[in-house]
């Protein structure tokens, strides 16, 4: 026992790490360790020799592991502190820029748009952008042949079946059709729509509409003029009049243009209306009420209106940008000078 406790001090010095440490507990304390081997020596001794050899045995076990466990709170010391030193921060040195993203100028006013209809009970709906003729036209009331499918001149993906939404208003024909008279609708669809055309400042073969369709019982122009009056204030100012302007849409009869008094000379006349004291924002006007029979509302129970925007034009009108091609460019100066605007 004597030789083995000398033994065990030398070897204690070369503990110094987390392996050594392990080493020792293993070759001494082990299962199959030196001080187990010891005590199985008492098996041949008697009642007052084991007696002495198991206290003189516990005090070398007791003592060994004092210092052993001393060791290790000092080892694990030393790594912590290693640690520390490895990760010290240096709070004095200045600090990376961060880059904050946000959002899409674009994305930010169909947001805006969104968030005034589901406040008034709209919902949002989305459909897809490669569509069929039948829900992007026909449907629609624009039968092949109709003179004002020249007007939105479409990419057909597939024959002359399937092609990239024109309009938005495919959503509205989805919609309708699902339901089929089981409820009143109202909603909005904002999404892009693709149309062929030279790409310039104010052109774009890609853009996107927000449009919306409310279906119930009694529906009158008035109701379409409450619900554009809202976002032509809630975007351009409280101080901002509408008015509906005769048009002609298919889908709708009958079809009105949507005007807003002009909010940078207050209706005086400029050049941004032209000197007429009005700003053209949309389209809209009745369901036509074949477009009801079309998708399962009875015309002569139902009524309607829809309502469409350009998202591009309302933005251009509200921030003031002037090349519609700057919603595509991902150039984040334009995001900066709008984080400055909107703050
Ligand atoms: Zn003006």
């Amino acid at each position: 026992m004597e030789e083995l406790k000398k033994e065990m001090l030398k070897e204690l010095e070369s503990v110094v790490d987390i392996n050594s440490y392990n080493n020792f507990k293993t070759l001494y304390f082990g299962k199959k360790g030196k001080v187990s081997e010891l005590s199985s020596k008492m098996g041949s001794m008697n009642h007052d020799e084991k007696k002495e050899y198991g206290m003189k045995l516990n005090s070398l076990r007791t003592e060994i592991t004092d210092i052993l466990e001393a060791k290790l709170a000092k080892i694990n010391e030393e790594a912590l502190n290693k640690k520390l030193e490895s990760e010290k921060i240096d709070i004095t040195l200045p600090s990376t820029k961060v880059n904050v993203g946000g959002a899409n100028i674009l994305e930010k006013l169909i947001e805006d748009v969104e968030e005034l209809y589901l406040s008034m009970g709209y919902d949002v709906v989305e459909g897809p952008e490669v569509e069929k003729d039948l829900y992007n036209f026909e449907l629609l009331n624009l039968p092949k042949g109709h003179p004002a499918r020249d007007a939105q001149d479409t990419f057909y993906t597939e024959g002359d079946t399937l092609l990239l939404r024109s309009q938005t208003s495919p959503v509205q024909i989805r919609t309708m059709l699902a339901n089929k008279e089981k409820t009143p609708i109202r909603i909005i669809c904002p999404g892009k729509t693709y149309r062929r055309d030279d790409d310039d400042a104010t052109h774009s073969h890609q853009f996107t509409q927000i449009e919306g369709l409310l279906v119930d019982k009694d529906i009158s122009l008035a109701d379409l003029k409450g619900a554009f009056d809202v976002l032509a204030k809630r975007l351009f100012g409280e101080n901002r009049e509408t008015r509906f302007r005769p048009s002609f849409y298919p889908f709708t009869e009958p079809s009105v243009e949507l005007d807003i008094s002009c909010f940078n000379c207050e209706g005086k006349g400029c050049s941004l209306c032209k000197g007429t004291g009005w700003i053209t924002v949309g389209g809209a006007g009745i369901v036509n009420h074949n477009v009801l029979d079309n998708c399962g509302y009875d015309s002569t129970k139902w009524t309607g209106f829809a309502f469409g925007f350009g998202a591009e034009r309302l933005a251009m009108l509200k921030y003031g940008i002037t090349d519609i091609r700057t919603f595509y460019t991902n150039d984040l100066r334009i995001k900066e000078n709008f984080d400055r605007k909107e703050a």
